[in-house]
């Protein structure tokens, strides 16, 4: 798992231990050593606001040192503790039976791996021995409810579509209406893919979750927010504009295995405080991996 991890992570680890490695035999003082440390996060992606805060904390935190691998140890620590600032929930299908199924709505613009990421967690759950079922809310583009069809059809799954153009919201109500007759366990339900500047189409959102809770009491019970990390820092921005309406509950970094800009999970686990449940680390629907601080900061540094 770690190995793995590691391997799915290599771009971004390579880039950043390569500076690290460089700084074990430097024998550089402190102050070098953390400027050095400063530009390897930046070029991470881990963004000027954040390693400046992880920089002052390493100052204070080996203040009595100058060596190098007890301010690697530091670092370590620092990270860890900012990427679990949000993961206080675990993620789990466990409800409370009165909230059966349990609905996750999946947010996030178009592109970022919304689809890809329902397939993921629908396979690794019914592998799981529960029964599942997709909404595919996207009514604006014909391709997404079909690409949606065609995963569901791979993994012998229900799919609840609706009309081209027609209401998303009436959609997700059908859905429940179609997981409670079957007592199906979770219900999945993709979105537009907008634009986070869309107004309108944020409030749409809304109207979607309304029209959950309204026939699920509690639903939808996570508002997954799919962030494409070879973006980088605007996946920052992105986030932020949905965090305005949404009442995201969890974040999925994506596309982790295709980017040097690893980074940016540190950035959005320490200015949003909102918890980084699964990272995705390839096409398939078996590259997904629960997320865990400690093991992504390993993958990063061994
Ligand atoms: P959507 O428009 O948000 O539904 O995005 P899709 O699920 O269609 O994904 C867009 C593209 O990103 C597709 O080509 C996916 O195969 C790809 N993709 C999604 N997640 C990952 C990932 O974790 N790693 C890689 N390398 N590609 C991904």
């Amino acid at each position: 798992m770690l190995g793995n991890l590691r391997e799915k992570l290599s771009k971004t680890r390579s880039a950043f231990k390569q500076r690290l490695d460089a700084l074990v035999k430097s024998g550089k003082p402190r102050e070098e050593i953390l400027d050095d440390l400063a530009e390897a996060l930046i070029l991470a992606d881990v963004g000027v606001a954040t390693t400046e805060k992880i920089i002052d904390s390493l100052r204070v935190r080996t203040r009595k040192t100058d060596g190098f691998p007890e301010i690697r140890e530091a670092l370590k620590a620092d990270l860890v503790e900012r990427l679990s600032r949000g993961t206080a929930a675990a993620s789990t299908v466990d409800a409370p039976p009165a909230a059966k199924p349990a609905v996750w709505l999946i947010v996030g613009v178009n592109g970022g791996g919304k689809t890809t990421t329902i397939a993921k967690l629908a396979r690794r759950f019914r592998d799981e021995g529960r029964s599942v079922g997709l909404a595919a809310a996207d009514t604006f583009r014909a391709a997404a409810q079909e690409q949606l069809a065609v995963w569901g059809e791979r993994l012998g799954l229900d799919v609840i579509k609706g009309r081209y153009g027609g209401d998303p919201a009436s959609v997700a109500f059908d859905a429940v209406q179609h997981a409670l007759r079957k007592g199906l366990d979770l219900v999945l339900v993709d979105t537009a893919g907008r634009v986070h500047t869309n107004a309108n189409l944020m409030l749409e959102l809304e109207k979607i979750t309304r029209i959950l809770g309204r026939e699920l009491p509690g639903a939808p019970h996570e508002i997954l927010l799919i962030l494409d990390a070879t973006i980088g820092q605007n996946a920052l921005v992105q986030a932020r504009e949905f965090l305005k309406v949404s009442g995201i509950t969890g974040l999925v970094l994506t596309k982790l295995d295709g980017t040097a800009k690893g980074g940016i999970v540190v950035a959005i686990a320490d200015e949003l405080g909102l918890p980084i449940k699964f990272i995705g680390t390839g096409e398939g629907a078996e590259d997904l991996i629960d997320f865990s601080p400690a093991a992504f900061v390993d993958a990063l540094f061994e």
